[in-house]
């Protein structure tokens, strides 16, 4: 049976849903396709989200019950090594208690079900267990609509939104975007560990409905260009740890082991102590950055969020990166019916306004971000160490003259760096960002 509908979109995460709310805030009833059983049943991620890019889609999120689990009031950055690190943080009473301020956390199963739930009562249809095999097009290659797994057969449609994120084969499939290389995708695993609400609230120091996210580098991802987090959740602790794909398959590092070390550092050990694990996954990561990312539009269709590698490595900005583009998506797609035009060109507002935004200025701010850290592997090897001594030297009384522990600290370091290395660290890292 062959169904007519004007928009499809491929994939309920929040690039899709974000489309289907502003096309359905417009009275268009778009078709919001999910291979999932429903909407967040297959998705992952560390678990903060921005209040200020939901608020351009559900401006009144918080009085629609947008399943929040704690504002983040303090963020930290550590940087480790075998046997502590670095801690360095900042909190601000201007966050408490008020998710609208910025950044809260949230757990994306039950996040993406809501979700999706504003956009069906805004009118959007979201078809669930449902895979999208191809797409179909006319004899001139203009997309026509999508092809499911379903006996009921394929759906015509003005225009497609492939929303599909990084994992799935669809947009490669389809020539649309290239299969992401092992260098351009991030290869996490998550575990969330139940504990009660007053012991994380007297393990981060923060009153109820506060939290602490704890951004982590050093030698924790084993050698390897990776990253590591711990958010808060309102009864359990989010904790995930992730490496290029290609440096996985280089040093034979397994991530459940990887995870496993992460858990026993010193410094995580007793946030997560006495601490039940509930659940463990693993997804990928967008991490090709500015260069790599496809053509964003073309004949009959668009790409957003992850499929369209929009991810900021650095800032852990993904999920809001994916609603703005799928928003700005929507409103091309309107612009386009207006004209009747769904050409490449008629769509090409989609561009404009990603280009005209934070998302493509910051991602074109950060195109150097990831070779700067997969070519200066001493960030993940030789330098937490070499930092970790010269924090141990500053701190121990030990009767030596302190000029004396400064030549022992700068002669620590130069035995695996030389001067033209730290240079050229400093260098980059400052081109990078
Ligand atoms: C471990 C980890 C931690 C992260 N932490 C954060 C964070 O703290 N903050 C942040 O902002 N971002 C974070 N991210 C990134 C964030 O998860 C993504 O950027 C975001 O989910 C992208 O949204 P999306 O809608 O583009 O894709 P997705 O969320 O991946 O949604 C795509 C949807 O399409 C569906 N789908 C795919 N193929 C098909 C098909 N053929 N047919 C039908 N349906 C299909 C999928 O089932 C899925 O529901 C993290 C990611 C990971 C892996």
């Amino acid at each position: 049976m062959k169904e007519s509908f004007k928009v499809a979109i491929v994939g309920a995460g929040p690039a899709g849903i974000s489309a289907a709310c502003k096309l359905a805030d417009n009275g268009v009833t778009p078709v919001v396709f999910e291979r999932g059983e429903f909407p967040g049943s297959k998705n992952t991620s560390g678990g903060v989200l921005y209040g200020h890019d939901l608020e351009r889609i559900i401006p009144d999120f918080t009085d629609r019950k947008c399943p929040v689990e704690r504002n983040i009031v303090e963020s930290r950055v550590w940087y480790l090594n075998k046997n502590g690190g670095y801690s360095l943080s900042y909190r601000d009473t201007v966050f408490q208690n008020n998710c609208r301020h910025n950044v809260f956390t949230i757990g994306r199963a039950k996040f993406d079900r809501w979700y999706a739930g504003q956009a069906s009562r805004k009118g959007a249809i979201v078809v669930c267990g449902t895979v999208i095999t191809d797409l179909l097009r006319d004899k001139n290659g203009k997309v026509t609509g999508v092809r499911t797994d379903r006996p009921d057969g394929d759906f015509d449609a003005d225009v497609v939104l492939l929303a599909d994120g990084i994992n799935s084969p669809l947009a490669a499939k389809t020539g649309f975007r290239p299969e992401p290389s092992p260098e351009h995708v991030a290869l996490a695993v998550k575990e969330v560990i139940e504990l009660p609400e007053n012991v994380i609230e007297e393990r981060f120091n923060v009153e109820p409905q506060n939290g602490v996210t704890i951004d982590i580098l050093g030698d924790i991802t084993c050698g390897m260009n990776g990253v590591a987090v711990i958010y808060t959740n309102r009864k359990s602790l989010s904790l995930c740890i992730g490496a290029n794909l290609a440096d996985f398959s280089t040093n034979r590092i397994k991530p459940y082991e990887m995870m496993e070390t992460f858990k026993e550092h010193p410094m995580v050990a007793p946030l997560i102590k006495g601490g039940k694990s509930i659940e463990y996954m693993a997804h990928w990561l967008a991490e090709g950055g500015y260069d790599h990312i496809p053509e964003l539009c073309g004949d009959g269709y668009l790409i957003a969020g992850d499929s369209a590698m929009l991810f900021n490595a650095l800032h852990r900005e993904g999920s809001n990166l994916a609603m703005i583009s799928g928003a700005f998506a929507a409103e091309a797609i309107l612009e386009a019916r207006e004209n009747k035009d769904f050409s490449k060109q008629s769509l090409n507002g989609y561009v404009r306004r990603l280009e005209n935004s934070f998302i493509l200025k910051d991602l074109k701010k950060y195109r150097r971000f990831n070779m700067f850290l997969q070519k200066h592997r001493e960030i993940f090897t030789t330098l937490p160490e070499g930092f970790s001594f010269a924090a141990r030297e500053m701190l121990t009384v030990d009767g030596v003259p302190k000029k004396e522990k400064q030549k022992i600290i700068w002669r620590n370091l130069r035995k695996n760096h030389s001067l033209t290395d730290l240079l050229c660290l400093c260098w980059d890292a400052l081109r990078s960002v």
